[in-house]
């Protein structure tokens, strides 16, 4: 018999369940289809997904395999398919954010009312959103007793690849580069490229990179982002070029940096059991916060041109390198959301569209909690100050130097270069005073905060 795989955010060969039981059933057929949901996907995001379909290509080719594009909804692409090979089964991994759920719920019915057996597997996080319960059998809506619900099972070892036997004959496949992935990438995509490694290798010699020389240090480390203390594997872990279960065991001598794994995963339980957290604010009670939509200080913020050095250097690096490290997600995220006191979802669609490592789940769980409305959050009133966060994490200013001094940092060169001419930004512009006073910012948003408060 013949299994097709519908690849999606799995991209990789080992520690792959779904893999393991299409081949257990017979020849391989691994294809991903262009749907709508890839097509909404930010421009950063998608591009690099291109680059992640062109890996996978070249590692199934390796294995004998090869991986087929199709366009289309997929439940119809599925089912012609199916009938091309004759196929009666069709695997996938499951996903947990609402638009996932939707569509495969659609397309499981559809495919089973034309007569074929589907399977969805696990694979995409460590423990599946409903496996971890309260003790009165709700979910968790707080970390610290999650992590001590799962930081005892047992994870699965992870599978090694299964042999790939191939079909009789090939189905026809569409052409990568005609799908333009890269089309929505405004900035440079090649300055972007220089800063990205993708596909199931290029993570694989990540994560032995940093089992071999940062996880000792992790703990230490992880909130400097002058240094480089972290795994930066995200971007692999949200297109799944690497499993879960592979890094769950080959970080086991950090349980700081395991309990971020649990991070992510903990984003994914919020998001399966309260979908509503990539629209509108967790706490019913914020939904009136008077957050201003978009305006031009949030432009600034977008374009790193605020004048306050942490938060800048931090919207640079976003856009030069479609990544930020996680202490300064945290100070601009608050900067947006308190001292330019404007609504978190203006930050979270930004993000959106730079990000490489683009994750529905983490990306809403990060900005509500940021923002002060989301689940266990950080307290609206606790508003960070961006200097005594640059003095504490970036103490010599070398991070704030690399993305804010383009006459002496490459880094900071190639983002004005990235970006798009219409901003009318030069490299021999005077670096910005700031917007607004930090006192008066951190003022405007407690006491927009005591009002509302008072008239709730
Ligand atoms: P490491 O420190 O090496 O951590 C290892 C892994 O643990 C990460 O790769 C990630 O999978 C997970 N992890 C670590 N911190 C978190 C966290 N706070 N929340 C969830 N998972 C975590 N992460 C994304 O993957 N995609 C996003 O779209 C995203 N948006 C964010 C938005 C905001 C406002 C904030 C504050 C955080 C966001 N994060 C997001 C979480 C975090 O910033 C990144 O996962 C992290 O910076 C990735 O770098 P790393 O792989 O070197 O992390």
């Amino acid at each position: 018999t013949t299994a097709i795989l519908w690849l999606r955010r799995d991209l990789r060969l080992s520690d792959h369940p779904a893999l393991c039981a299409a081949a257990g059933a017979g020849a391989v057929v691994p294809v991903f289809i262009r749907d709508a949901l890839v097509d909404a996907m930010g421009a950063a995001a998608k591009w690099r997904l291109g680059l992640s379909l062109a890996a996978m290509d070249a590692e199934l080719r390796r294995h004998g395999s090869r991986l087929i594009l199709r366009s289309g909804p997929p439940a119809l692409v599925l089912e012609v398919l199916a009938g091309q090979l004759g196929a009666t089964q069709v695997h996938w991994s499951r996903l947990y954010d609402a638009t996932s759920k939707e569509r495969d719920i659609r397309v499981k019915q559809s495919l089973r009312d034309a007569g074929l057996n589907v399977v969805s597997h696990e694979g995409h996080v460590l423990n599946e959103p409903w496996t971890v319960e309260t003790g009165s059998g709700g979910f968790y809506k707080v970390y610290t007793p999650y992590w001590n619900n799962v930081k005892g099972r047992e994870v699965p070892q992870p599978l090694d690849v299964p042999e790939l036997r191939a079909p009789d004959a090939w189905p026809e496949s569409e052409d990568l580069d005609s799908w333009q992935l890269g089309a929505d990438m405004r900035r440079g995509a090649d300055i972007v490229a220089d800063h990205v490694a993708a596909g199931e290798v290029a993570a694989r010699d990540r994560l032995d990179h940093f089992v071999g020389q940062g996880v000792a240090d992790y703990s230490d480390l992880r909130n400097r982002p002058d240094r480089d203390g972290t795994s930066r594997l995200s971007a692999h872990f949200a297109l799944g070029e690497i499993g879960i279960r592979t890094a769950w065991h080959a970080t086991g001598a950090s349980e700081t940096y395991r309990k971020e794994l649990v991070w992510r995963d903990f984003a994914w339980h919020l998001i399966h059991h309260t979908p509503q957290i990539e629209d509108e604010s967790w706490r019913p009670e914020w939904r009136g916060f008077p957050w201003r939509d978009d305006n031009p200080d949030a432009e600034r913020w977008r374009r790193g041109m605020t004048g306050e050095p942490i938060v800048d250097a931090g919207m640079r690096e976003l856009y030069v390198t479609g990544l930020m490290h996680n202490r300064v997600r945290m100070i601009v995220a608050s900067y947006l959301t308190k001292h330019l006191m404007t609504h978190w979802r203006v930050g979270l669609d930004w993000f959106a569209q730079c990000l490489i490592d683009h994750d529905p789940a983490s990306n809403a769980m990060g900005w509500q909690w940021a923002a002060g409305c989301g689940p266990d959050a950080s307290p609206y009133f606790r508003v960070f100050n961006p200097e005594t966060q640059a003095e504490k994490f970036d103490p010599d200013g070398a991070y704030r130097h690399r993305w804010l001094n383009p006459e002496t940092s490459v880094d900071a060169a190639a983002y004005f270069k990235a970006i798009p001419k219409s901003w009318g930004m030069s490299p021999d512009d005077p670096y910005p005073n700031r917007m607004i006073p930090l006192r008066d910012g951190r003022q405007r948003a407690l006491d927009a905060y005591q009002e509302f408060k008072q008239g709730a």
